[in-house]
């Protein structure tokens, strides 16, 4: 079963071909870090566009790598949100037109899924259920992957992403866009425990994440420290957080083989570090994707799109792209949040 998948939620342009079988044949991928740089940000209009003009010479290029035809694959998986809707739109039009094309059936997944399921496609030992550590750009979450398609959100944040407060600390240490590999290298030079920064919700009950007042906080000591220690204490915030949250999760993860992370943060050093110690503690095993692997790319999407495939799993073609689409719908709002 040979799968071509499509990403364009965020800034990366991406096209992959991978088979049932957990062969990676293509992946291809284009950033537009220096369209959106002068910005400090992604401007989601450039970003619609940039996906517009890449997306099919990327395919074109992971066909060729692959030795294979369209008329090849078995289905095209394109993600549907939750993202930027310009750049998902244009990623699932192309989806449903090549599906079109060759008369092979469209696969709409959804982007976090593509996430959760990524750890599967690295590790052919993975099972079900495990307990995933979603952090990424938009979202911090801790979810039970009981199967595919079926995730319980434990957690998640009541106001920042992780990957958004390490992006926010970049720009605020004036080390560039885009900030996690840029904080994780500055913090390297520095010392962690040189800046007294909070903690938001640790040791709180419920194992909800916030970051909003770490990222007010180190905005408030810029100027004072030097930048390196300033990284260096504000990833060691971020990472005793994340574990005391995750901590909290497993007690309530009934059944979990492994503790598994995944998402563009899950891609820093220390982050992985802790939650591996984390899980040896709890003598589970530990399962991160290669670095390639945590950050967007549509090897990802071309999986959850062959495991949703091989589930008998299709979408028809007015499959409606969106901004907004959380893994668990059935998840109960974090009161007063209303996330
Ligand atoms: P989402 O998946 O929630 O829609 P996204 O697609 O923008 O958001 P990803 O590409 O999965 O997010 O992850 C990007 C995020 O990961 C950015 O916030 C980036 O700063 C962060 N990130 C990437 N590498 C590192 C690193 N080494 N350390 C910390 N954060 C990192
Ligand atoms: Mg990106
Ligand atoms: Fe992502």
């Amino acid at each position: 079963m040979l799968i071509l998948g499509l990403e364009s939620s965020c800034d990366e342009t991406a096209a992959a071909i991978v088979s049932g079988e957990r062969q990676v044949l293509a992946h291809r991928l284009a950033g537009q870090e220096s369209e959106h740089r002068p910005y400090g940000g992604v401007v989601p209009e450039i970003a619609a566009r940039a996906h517009v003009e890449a997306l099919e010479p990327l395919v074109e290029a992971a066909l060729a790598d692959a030795g294979l035809r369209l008329a090849d694959v078995d289905a095209v998986a394109a993600t549907a949100g939750p993202g930027l809707i310009g750049g998902v739109m244009v990623g699932l039009v192309t989806g449903k037109a090549l599906a079109h094309a060759v008369g092979k059936p469209l696969v709409a997944v959804n982007h976090l899924e593509g996430h959760a399921l990524s750890p599967r496609l690295s590790d052919p030992d993975l099972a079900f259920p495990y307990l995933l550590l979603l952090v990424s750009g938009g979202h911090c979450q801790l979810l039970l992957v009981e199967g595919v398609g079926r995730y319980r959100r434990l957690a998640t944040t009541i106001d920042d992403a992780a990957g958004e407060a390490f992006d926010k600390t970049a720009k605020l240490l004036g080390l560039g866009f885009p900030g996690g590999p840029a904080v994780e290298r500055a913090a390297l030079a520095g010392n962690p425990r040189a800046v007294p920064l909070p903690r938001p919700l640790l040791r709180s009950p419920e194992p909800h994440f916030s970051f909003a007042g770490l990222k007010a906080a180190v905005a408030r000591v810029v100027g004072d420290y030097p930048p390196e220690d300033i990284a260096a204490s504000f990833q060691a915030a971020v990472v005793d957080c994340l574990i005391d949250r995750t901590r909290r999760a497993l007690a309530r993860a009934e059944g979990a083989t492994a503790l598994v992370v995944a998402g563009g943060v899950a891609a820093n050093s220390a982050v992985r570090g802790a939650l591996s110690t984390l899980a040896a503690d709890h003598g589970l095993r530990f399962v991160a994707p290669p670095l390639w692997l945590c950050t967007d790319n549509a090897a990802m999407i071309a999986w959850a799109g062959a495991e949703r495939f091989a589930a008998g799993l299709t979408d028809p073609l007015d499959t409606p792209a969106r901004a907004r689409w959380p893994l668990d719908p059935g998840a109960e709002a974090v009161r007063g949040a209303g996330v």
